[in-house]
């Protein structure tokens, strides 16, 4: 028995001679939001329908609520709120008669709640599913999974078709669930997409985890950058000997340079020319993300650049 929200050990699913999932280590805790990102096909939605039972691991296991993913999927379905990447409806409902199909499904659930969430997200539930767009398609998707209050909602790139207000809206409804002490498991290939709820995150690509980070962390470890203007053209290696330095192009009186660690010793190369201008540029997460996803970016046991600190890699 475990504390865990989600646990899998080993977790491995080969589609023929495509691996899908390669021996899979994760770890959600209860009460967190956790981003699971990776680019598509990197094997989000595989892991997420294993959790769920929907196919079975060639290897490995899983646990869910401290219940076994296969043995106890029922009890688990029951306990957990879900936004698949594919929602089927039916198409000949109204939105209002999906959601009470849904609601009568799982029984005892608050009707109040249901309008407020369909308030909320501004969901048309007059139409039949079949002329909705994919934003409406997906508001009662979320309605169905957020409607029982459940101790672990699993979202499979929920976002689709949303629109900016409505994510928004999205957001705050994923802070209060983690307020109320729901778990979140909310995979996604855009990093934009969780960077601002996630307690943590972990990286999926070619079916391997190949990091698990606190976001607090990845911003204190994130590249910063500075773009200087100099009065005069100055020397392509005017940084050279400067420690903390990743990347330098220098054009004419421009100079642009990522840098990690303290700033003062760029500062002092710098100040050796007249400088005009100097702008600083927030920390890039995208960054160090997009190395990750590359096919030659950093596997168990490397860093990514803008990264001296080893990382939590499994
Ligand atoms: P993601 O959700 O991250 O986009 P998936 O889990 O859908 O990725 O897919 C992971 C890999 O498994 C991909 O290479 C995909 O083509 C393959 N795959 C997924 N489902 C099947 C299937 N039913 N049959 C064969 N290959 C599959």
């Amino acid at each position: 028995m475990t504390d865990s929200a989600i646990h899998t050990s080993g977790l491995t699913k080969n589609y023929g001679s495509v691996t899908a999932l390669a021996d899979l280590n994760l770890d959600v805790q209860r009460g967190e939001i956790f981003g699971f990102l990776g680019p598509n096909g990197a094997g989000k939605s595989t892991t997420i329908r294993t959790l769920l039972d929907q196919i079975r691991p060639t290897a490995g296991t899983a646990t869910v609520l401290g219940l076994d993913s296969h043995a106890d999927s029922l009890a688990i379905r029951r306990r957990i709120g879900y936004v698949p990447g594919d929602l089927a409806l039916y198409p000949n409902l109204t939105g209002a008669e999906t959601i009470r199909y849904f609601a009568r499904l799982r029984g005892g659930v608050d009707h109040v709640f249901i309008d407020e969430l369909a308030g909320r997200l501004q969901a048309d539930l007059s139409k039949k599913v079949k002329e909705y767009s994919t934003g409406n398609r997906q508001k009662i998707g979320l309605i169905q999974a957020f409607m029982h209050r459940p101790e672990l909602l699993i979202l499979d790139e929920p976002n689709a078709g949303l629109d900016p207000l409505m994510q928004q809206e999205f957001l705050k409804l994923l802070a209060e669930a983690r307020d109320a002490g729901s778990t979140v498991f909310l995979s996604s290939h855009t990093l934009s997409e969780v960077e601002r709820i996630a307690d943590r995150v972990g990286i999926i690509r070619d079916g391997q985890l190949v990091v698990v980070e606190r976001i607090d962390d990845l911003k204190r470890k994130a590249v910063r950058r500075l773009d200087f203007e100099f009065a005069r053209p100055v020397a392509p290696d005017v940084f050279s000997g400067v420690s903390g330095l990743r990347d330098v192009a220098v054009d004419g009186v421009h100079a642009h340079v990522s840098y990690e660690g303290p700033v003062t010793e760029l500062l002092r190369a710098a100040s050796t020319h007249e400088v005009v201008n100097l702008t600083s540029r927030e920390a890039d997460l995208e960054e160090i993300f997009l190395t990750y996803y590359r096919k030659d970016g950093p596997v168990s046991g490397e860093a990514a650049p803008g990264q001296k600190e080893s990382v939590h890699v499994r």
